[in-house]
């Protein structure tokens, strides 16, 4: 599965924030067996992000995007892929009920505007959000999957963290692609790809290897898929780099 990930926001693209949501999704798709092959910043600009999908989506299979569900002028995220899929927007009540909750539940004023962070696309399912107003969005559409989350970090991961991930699991991506991972210390990095790939060479079964820096450790990571040989050839693998070894995880 092939994914990009857009993340909408004029204070991104300027230079105000730094983004952080693409680095968190990429890490937990590619967990989960999905390739994320491009990540776009767009400001506030809706035919910009209608002209970037225009340009982009075809290749994908997965689009997420996070930023731009707030209640304000600027936030312009769920009109441009609606102009993008020629899609209405409907009101999604369950949703308004919970904003309109929240909102009166902090003393804040209730606005029109505030209806727009109940809208959804027809046929898409709103993803409830535990830390804020707006919900997410998941929609199927022509073959393709698109999640629209807020920007505010700590929203976009508890919608993640209660559909998303579950979503994934129950894809089972996996199920062809896993990932077996080895934190290990007192080796550099270029060492430790050296003994990685050079056990692993040639094994059927791995998909690709890949290592990084987690100062001061090292970690080397193997996607690969399931066969009889691989939990006695992983021993094998862990009596080699023993001495550097802090832990493992399979994903
Ligand atoms: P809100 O209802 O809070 O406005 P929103 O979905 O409209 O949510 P934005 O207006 O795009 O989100 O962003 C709100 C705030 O979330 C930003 O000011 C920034 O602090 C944070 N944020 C947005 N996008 C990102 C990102 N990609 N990485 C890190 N933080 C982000
Ligand atoms: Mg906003």
């Amino acid at each position: 599965m092939k994914a990009a990930i857009f993340t909408i926001g004029t204070e991104i693209t300027d230079g105000q924030i730094t983004d952080r949501n693409s680095q968190w999704m990429s890490e937990q798709l590619t967990d989960f067996g999905v390739d994320v092959l491009l990540h776009v910043s767009i400001p506030d600009d809706k035919k910009q992000i209608v002209d970037f999908l225009n340009a982009t989506a075809e290749s994908f299979d997965l689009l997420v995007f996070s930023g731009g569900l707030g209640p304000t002028s600027d936030d312009l995220t769920r009109f441009a892929i609606a102009d993008y899929l020629k899609l209405p927007l409907v009101m999604h009540e369950p949703s308004w009920n919970y904003i309109f909750q929240r909102l009166s539940s902090r003393g804040i004023t209730i606005r029109e505007e505030h209806k727009a962070q109940a809208m959804i696309f027809k046929n898409a399912i709103a993803l409830s959000n535990s830390a804020g107003s707006a919900p997410g969005i998941q929609l199927e559409q022509s073959g393709k999957i698109f999640f629209l989350l807020p920007g505010p970090p700590v929203e976009l991961q508890a919608i993640w963290n209660n559909h998303i991930a579950p979503f994934f699991k129950s894809k089972n991506i996996q199920n062809n692609q896993k990932l077996k991972k080895w934190m290990c210390t007192g080796i550099v990095e270029s060492e430790l790809a050296h003994i990685t790939d050079t056990y692993f060479a040639n094994k059927s079964y791995v998909i690709k290897t890949g290592f990084r820096i987690h100062k001061p450790n090292v970690e080397a990571k193997v996607w690969y898929c399931e066969a009889p040989e691989v939990d006695l050839e992983f021993k094998n693998f862990e009596k080699l780099i023993a001495q550097y070894l802090i832990s493992g995880s399979t994903v």
